[in-house]
């Protein structure tokens, strides 16, 4: 027979297997014996008392077998002779579009500019120690995408968009802990995301997909007319190979700005898209575990606590959003630029989550006042502010080094609030340096009002923040996609380029690992619709 149940228990009872075992088949009254299978369904903490309590929802099989925990199955088939259509990117998006390609009989070929995801630790590596930037492998480009070497955060709020428990399980049949399925917020770690991208790569390799690394598209075989572009037959890769396929899912991410550019310029309709800019901050993670369950110190069964803040600021009569995001409790500030001479910041964490500081991007939404010095790049004004603060942040953080380090400009934030360079700065996570510098001068004043208001604010709301305890590290400048791809509602197809499937967050249909990896998911299928009689 099979009991439901949900417990609401204290941190010890609940994330202790033994002690959550007892406490269930004692809430049923059932014997422990070994023919009784304890499963948790959904786990969540509840701090919003001075006493943090766990719920959990669970089900006991007493005596009978529990099915399996996932439905989902690694692909059977073989596609290898099977119409063929192209993936550009090997991020969420692209891996998982090519996987339910595979499903549904046709056979992907992925192309990432990027390396494998082991020889990309290397291209890390020389990053945050040699601060070269490998503009083709780096934090944002390479197998797994963006997504790899991030914290891998699995929580969405596009749950609308698609099956976020389909996401969740194929993440488990790939190497994922079963936890993710119970977690209400979880997350996989940037220590073992490398191993599922290997994974899901084995998958499609295995189905008689192809995947390609170090394989850049550079241009798009269109046919109409070169102002008026109709259908998409394919791609050319920088080796001037042309690839041909019933469709072709472009999933590059927000960072492949040459690819924006050469939309552009082949004439195929792109958008602005509103999107927000900021720095990260840093604070100690013992700092925000205070301050979120009530007590001196976590303990040994609650996580690094994480939270989200959001507030309004006013600035030159437009309202503007200021908001957290991404934050990642027990991690570390990474430096993700794309190209040399640019500097942007992240965040990414370890799975214990157990580094001693905690960061957070905090970003203000742009608004179309700020963009008007960049007016005359039409729908790539976004993309050509953002550059420029990556460029200048660069030379701000290297004021006293060299011209290409990946040394970020950096303040306290009391400091920053009260407009005073800092006489020295915190230790920090962020292992390539950081710089004392006014941030003011780093960013605009229609970043840096708004985030000054944001951070009053957000030091009302939680003691400790608004502090010389905490650091800003600039910039966080890739926190969405400046440009949209615009798409049909409906079949996902571009606007007025048969056979080009904008995809995933750089075509602004997804914000985060999960989103993305729906998103693609879904342009298969339209694609597969489409195009496969
Ligand atoms: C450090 C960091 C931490 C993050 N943490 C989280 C998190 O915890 N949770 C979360 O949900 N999200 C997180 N994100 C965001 C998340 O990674 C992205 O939202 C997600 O990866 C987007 O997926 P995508 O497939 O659309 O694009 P991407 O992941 O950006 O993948 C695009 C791929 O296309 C490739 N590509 C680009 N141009 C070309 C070309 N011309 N030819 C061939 N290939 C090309 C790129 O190399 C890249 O691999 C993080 C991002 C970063 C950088």
């Amino acid at each position: 027979m099979t009991h439901q149940l949900s417990l609401t228990l204290p941190p010890e009872l609940a994330f202790d297997e033994s002690a959550f075992r007892e406490q269930a088949l004692r809430h049923l009254s059932l014997p422990d014996t070994s023919d009784m299978v304890v499963r948790k369904r959904r786990q969540s903490i509840d701090a919003r008392n001075r006493q943090v309590r766990v719920k959990v929802d669970a089900e006991v099989y007493a005596g009978n077998t529990p099915p399996p925990l996932i439905q989902y199955q690694r692909p059977q088939t073989d596609v290898s002779q099977s119409p063929q259509a192209i993936v550009v990117g090997a991020g969420p998006a692209g891996l998982f579009a090519a996987l339910r390609l595979i499903e549904l009989g046709i056979k992907p070929i992925v192309l990432e500019r990027g390396s494998d995801v082991r020889a990309r630790r290397r291209d890390l590596a020389a990053i945050n120690k040699d601060h070269v930037v490998n503009p083709e492998s780096n934090y944002c480009f390479g197998e797994g995408g963006a997504g790899t070497y991030s914290d891998g955060k699995l929580y969405t709020r596009s749950t609308k968009r698609g099956d976020v428990r389909r996401i969740l399980e194929i993440f488990v049949a790939h190497g994922a802990t079963e936890q993710i399925l119970v977690d209400a917020h979880p997350h996989i770690g940037t220590n073992k995301l490398p191993n599922v991208v290997t994974e899901l790569r084995e998958s499609i390799l295995n189905a008689g997909g192809e995947v390609r690394f170090n394989t850049k598209v550079t241009d798009l075989i269109l046919t109409g007319s070169p102002t008026n572009p109709n259908e998409l037959k394919g791609v050319v890769l920088a080796n001037g190979e042309e690839l041909t396929g019933i469709g072709v899912i472009l999933a590059t991410g927000h960072s492949a700005r040459d690819i924006f550019q050469l939309l552009h310029k082949r004439s195929v309709r792109i958008e602005a898209k509103p999107f927000a800019m900021g720095v990260r901050i840093e604070h100690q993670q013992s700092l925000i575990d205070q301050f979120q369950y009530h007590r001196p110190t976590r303990g040994d069964y609650l996580p690094a606590a994480s939270y989200s803040l959001v507030t309004q600021s006013r600035f030159k009569g437009v309202d503007r959003g200021v908001f957290s995001f991404c934050m990642c409790p027990g991690g570390f500030i990474v430096p993700a630029a794309t190209a040399p001479g640019e500097l942007v910041v992240n965040g990414m964490s370890p799975s214990r989550r157990d580094s001693q500081f905690a960061n957070s991007g905090l970003v203000v939404a742009i608004a179309d006042d700020d963009l008007r010095p960049y007016a005359e790049e039409g729908p790539l004004a976004g993309l050509a502010l953002q550059q420029d603060l990556e460029r200048w942040a660069c030379k701000m953080g290297n004021s006293q080094g060299s011209i290409d380090s990946q040394t970020a400009p950096a303040q306290c934030v009391a400091d920053f609030v009260d407009g005073r360079v800092s006489a020295g700065l915190l230790p920090t996570s962020y292992q390539p340096g950081l710089a004392s510098v006014d941030m003011a001068d780093v960013l605009p004043d229609h970043i840096t009002q708004p985030l000054r208001q944001g951070l009053r604010d957000f030091g009302r709301k939680m003691r400790g923040y608004l502090s010389n305890e905490g650091q800003i590290i600039g910039v966080e400048s890739r926190t969405s996609s400046p440009v949209r791809i615009p798409r049909d509602r409906d079949t996902c197809e571009h606007v007025t380029v048969r056979r080009l499937f904008p995809c995933g967050e750089g075509a602004g249909y997804a914000g985060g690992i999960v989103s993305a990896a729906m998103d693609g998911e879904r342009c298969a299928e339209e694609l597969v619709k489409l195009y496969s009689h």
